[in-house]
């Protein structure tokens, strides 16, 4: 019987097959390396089993992540003219309120006296 040796130096590794080669495996790090390293790339190949369909599927969900990344791109930007526009709005609504106060003639002491004692037109409209 052939004596296996367990460092593998030049000793014919490569030449084992079958349950030999198993036998090999065990003992022997660098071919265990080099059989795991080969079932890992048989596996990848066989995940992808042509280049032309592995390149029209990276296409399309390029194009898909492009389209989703244009149409967040748009709403934010939508978004953001929405809240500009609420801003001015408001910021109108602000300074017109401003100055239809200051445009209104200070009242008088009395006026405000009379203000004081006379029912305001907004009492008539208080439900009692
Ligand atoms: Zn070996």
């Amino acid at each position: 019987m052939k004596s296996i040796d367990p460092a593998g130096g030049g000793s014919g590794c490569e030449q084992l097959t079958g349950e030999a080669l198993e036998r090999h495996l065990f003992l022997c790090a660098d071919c265990r390396g080099r059989a795991r390293l080969a079932a890992a790339w048989d596996a990848m190949r066989e995940e992808r089993p042509g280049d032309g369909t592995a390149a029209a599927a990276d296409e399309r969900f390029v194009a898909g992540v492009l389209a989703a990344v244009r149409r967040d791109g748009s709403r934010r930007r939508l978004r953001r003219l929405w809240l500009a526009a609420a801003a001015v709005l408001l910021f109108f609504f602000a300074a017109g309120a401003n100055f239809a106060d200051r445009a209104a003639a200070p009242a008088s002491p009395e006026e405000e006296y009379a203000g004081l004692t006379a029912p305001s037109a907004l009492d008539g409209l208080l439900p009692e």
